[in-house]
């Protein structure tokens, strides 16, 4: 029987990857949900060839246009996910990539929905976990994280319980400033940083990767799927994008999985459970070289200097709710360096400044038990990044 899939974020970078997965297979799955924001070539073109159950438009005027555009088309056209949405069919699999922390009502509602959720959208992780968590339990689904270096890491404790955990390494690549100057690092403007050397991403996850915040997310996210203590969690830089995760056991013994620089590989095992011949989905492309390949691989601490915010670290997690501020204090700066109002210098002196605001310890010692009561948390940070912002230069 046909699995019914559901991918929130469809048109973007893991949702397209995801759709790539699924045409190599077509016989085994039916399109439940799809979701994206406001892309209206290409909602119009997944509408016509997947003919999901429903479509999700999130921008109001590109949703009107979407619904007049397929008035007689057996897809149902809605603005919004939510509690009371009809879904005829629980989806088998779902998969959650809708960027920021717009992504974490949507995810928690396809939860309630689904047998199986891929979780890419890292910032409902970081800010909404134990929601997500509750949820899960309740509704009986099951979460696997598919953000390389977190799927890795979930391999890799298959065989290990937490006592026998010395240290976890995340790998960073370094982005595309790896080996930029500090002083060139004043001038890179967005058009440089949305372009990473080794992974084909959106533009927030990109930013985040060229200033390294993507690893401070990461930290966190680990820190929560795993229960894994922020002091066991370390991060080491791999130019070559090969090794995601390693795992330094007590005995001395250090495992780490390898592949290739794609999210199809994460993709496609959390799809199969493990059980899919990946030549019959990617075309190889490390296998004849692969003794070259092993002869690459480089790790080196990162220069702290040149990417401070990996020193907000220690911070990440030191009331409750710092990560959702960090998070949309960090949505701001990444919104407004891609519109050019700040540095790209600017993000960690901005994000430390903030953890010395006044009211900052207020908000973050809260333990939100709802999504408002995390946005109530994120809009105080937003808020706060965005007056710092007009009140100061570059
Ligand atoms: P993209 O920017 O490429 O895609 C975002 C997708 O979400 C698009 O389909 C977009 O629609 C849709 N979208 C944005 N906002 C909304 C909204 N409010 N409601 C509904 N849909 C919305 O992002 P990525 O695919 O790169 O990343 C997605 C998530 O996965 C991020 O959290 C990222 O950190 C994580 N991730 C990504 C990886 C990657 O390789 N790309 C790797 C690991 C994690 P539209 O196109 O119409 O604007």
């Amino acid at each position: 029987m046909k699995k019914f899939i559901s991918i929130l974020g469809s048109t973007g970078s893991i949702g397209l990857n995801v759709l790539n997965i699924i045409n190599k297979k077509k016989n085994k799955f039916k399109i439940n949900i799809l979701a994206a924001d406001k892309n209206f070539k290409l909602i119009c073109s997944q509408i016509k060839e997947y003919k999901p159950q429903i479509f999700i438009v999130n921008d109001p005027k590109i949703y009107q246009k979407v619904k007049n555009r397929f008035k007689n088309y057996k897809t149902e056209i809605i603005n919004k996910i939510n509690s009371n949405l009809k879904i005829f069919n629980k989806s088998d699999i779902s998969v959650a990539a809708i960027p920021g922390i717009a992504g974490l009502y949507p995810t928690i509602e396809i939860v309630k929905k689904s047998k199986k959720v891929l979780i890419a959208n890292k910032e409902s992780v970081v800010c909404g976990w134990d929601i997500i968590k509750k949820c899960a339990k309740k509704n009986n689904t099951k979460i696997i994280p598919v953000d390389s270096e977190h799927f890795s890491i979930m391999q890799l404790l298959k065989d290990h319980n937490l006592k026998e955990i010395k240290k976890i390494y995340l790998t960073a690549s370094g982005g595309p400033f790896l080996n930029y100057k500090i002083s060139q690092l004043k001038k890179v403007k967005p058009i440089h940083a949305i372009k990473h050397p080794k992974w084909k991403m959106g533009k927030k996850i990109s930013i985040d990767s060229a200033t390294l915040m993507n690893k401070m997310l990461e930290i966190v996210e680990a820190n929560k799927f795993f229960s894994i203590d922020l002091k066991k969690i370390d991060m080491v830089i791999h130019p070559e994008s090969l090794v995601h995760a390693i795992i330094e056991l007590k005995n001395g013994l250090f495992k780490f999985i390898y592949h290739e620089t794609t999210m199809v590989i994460p993709l496609a095992n959390a799809i199969f459970d493990n059980k899919v011949d990946i030549l019959d989905i990617l075309k190889p492309t490390l296998n004849k070289k692969k003794i070259f390949f092993f002869k690459n691989l480089n790790f080196k601490n990162i220069d702290k200097k040149k990417f401070p915010i990996i020193k907000l670290k220690k911070r990440l997690c030191e009331y409750n709710s710092t990560p959702i501020i960090i998070n949309a204090a960090n949505e701001i700066l990444v919104d407004q360096f891609l519109k050019k109002k700040i540095s790209f210098i600017s993000f960690s002196r901005r994000l430390f400044k903030l953890l010395e605001d006044r009211n900052y310890s207020k908000y973050a010692i809260k333990v939100p038990k709802n999504v408002n009561q995390v946005m109530q948390i994120d809009q105080w940070a937003r808020q706060t990044m965005l007056k710092m912002i007009s009140s100061t230069k570059q």
